[in-house]
């Protein structure tokens, strides 16, 4: 077994297989790992794998206030580095410190992120600031669970000495950072897939503690689309969205909960905008005027915009069968992007939706699922939202609220070209992909 001392760290070869811990239970867990990849990805990593997201209980020592006692998020990120170790853990803390860490904390006290060298080939490393392997790594079974899921080369495999089982019952739950998700939370009596579910207020705000469980963005809808829905007032939906909003405020205020609100009444953004600590507009109808987007971008809101050739919807008007609809959609969104952008909006604050269902029959539907990346020349984020939708009609008769299996199936094909999946069924979506990462090993 190899021995590396610190002064001869600088031969290590530079392209070595390390493994890095990522723990957070503070505040919005999920988006403090995304954050930490993205940082670790940008300045450090090379190459960058990632584990599936394992909840477990904290551990503390005795007498450790009762309020320490928050679930942890952890996953496990491999990548290559160029530094020395002593630079990477440097790096780390520089992470956490952008992230917002203190500097300065009490042991075992709650945080918004953690980023721990686990491994680092197959060297043994201990000096007064860093121990590899992580001096806790075997008293953390999650940890090493994690790796043996990623499946750890052998040269790696050496420092650990474990047996080679998967340790059960050190986890809680289990989530994967990838898909994206935006789960939909719809407050109205007749919606095309649920209408009526969450038309309660209590039930709305259960639906979206539920999805922001899952990691997901919670999309509130007051105002239904489908073809030959009834488009009331804008008060109207404002007094539906309002004891909602009322009661997810609390989780939206300290950044727990993300929350996007789906309507196209520049009323009824401006008074959301003026009451609730809200993060997205999702805009389905694109007829916004100039000042209330100014107003949605000076709150540093994203705006989502969907492309639709009506709203509610209309099955006969479509995009032209001589025109490739993915084309028409690039072209449309091109100019509201460079519209966005005049209004001050940044490129990260900009989503575009490409519409299923609104103005594309079901074949369009299909040929802009197999034709997704075409978007990604945009450089802006994607979200598509083909949940439960009239184009399953193409190859299934299971009415809109049974076709979660059919959505899934799409939601397999396009993951990977999407930057967000905007569905009903978020739990089913999170177990589905957990399943297929935790086998593929790392995505
Ligand atoms: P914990 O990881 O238990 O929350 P900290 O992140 O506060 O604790 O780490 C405390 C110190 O542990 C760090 O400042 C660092 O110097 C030291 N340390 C020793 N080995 C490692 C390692 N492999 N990875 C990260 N930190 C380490
Ligand atoms: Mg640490």
């Amino acid at each position: 077994m190899a021995v590396c001392h610190l002064a001869t760290l600088e031969i290590v070869n530079s392209k070595t297989m390390i493994y890095i811990s990522i723990g957070s239970n503070l505040g919005n867990r999920f988006n403090y790992l995304r954050r930490a990849v993205a940082l670790l990805k940008e300045s450090y990593l090379n190459n960058v794998s990632c584990s599936i997201v394992l909840e477990t209980n904290c551990i503390l020592p005795a007498g450790a206030p009762a309020k320490w006692n928050r679930p942890f998020l952890n996953m496990v990120v491999a990548g290559e580095c160029d530094l020395s170790p002593d630079s990477l853990l440097q790096g780390l803390k520089d992470i956490e410190h952008e992230m917002g860490r203190p500097v300065a904390y009490e042991r075992w006290s709650p945080r918004i992120i953690d980023l721990d060298i686990l491994l680092w080939d197959n060297i043994h490393l201990d000096n007064d600031h860093l121990t590899i392997p992580h001096p806790e790594i075997h008293n953390r079974p999650f940890l090493m669970h994690l790796l043996e899921l990623m499946g750890i080369d052998e040269r790696t495999q050496q420092v650990l000495q474990n047996s080679p089982y998967l340790p059960v019952n050190c986890f809680t739950n289990s989530f994967t950072l990838s898909p994206s998700l935006v789960g939909i939370v719809n407050i109205t009596s007749d919606s095309f897939s649920d209408g009526g579910l969450c038309y309660a207020p209590d039930k709305a705000i259960e639906q979206a503690i539920s999805h922001a469980a899952n990691g997901a963005v919670v999309e509130l809808g007051a105002q239904s689309t489908r073809p030959g829905a009834i488009i009331q007032g804008p008060e109207a939906e404002y007094q539906k969205l309002k004891p909602v909003l009322d009661g997810l405020e609390p989780f939206m205020k300290n950044g727990e909960m993300i929350v996007s609100i789906d309507t196209f009444r520049p009323e009824v953004i401006d008074k959301i905008l003026n009451n609730y600590s809200i993060s997205w507009i999702n805009d389905v109808k694109g007829e916004l005027s100039d000042d209330i987007l100014k107003a949605i971008s000076s709150h540093k809101c994203t705006i989502c915009l969907m492309h639709s050739l009506g709203v509610p919807a209309q099955k006969d008007i479509l995009i032209p069968f001589d025109e490739s609809p993915i084309d028409v959609i690039k072209n449309w969104a091109m100019k509201n992007i460079e519209r966005f952008l005049s209004l001050g909006f940044s490129e990260e604050s900009i989503i575009i939706d490409p519409g299923i269902g609104f103005g594309k029959c079901a074949l369009q539907s299909i040929e802009i699922f197999q034709n997704l990346e075409a978007l990604k020349d945009l450089n802006i984020k994607v979200l598509v939202g083909h949940s439960r939708k009239s184009f399953m009609q193409a190859f299934s008769v299971h009415p809109a609220k049974d076709r979660d299996t059919e959505t899934l199936a799409v939601s397999e094909l396009i993951a990977y070209k999407a930057d967000y999946l905007r569905v009903h069924n978020v739990d089913d979506h999170m177990r589905f992909f957990t399943a297929k990462h935790a086998i593929n090993g790392a995505v």
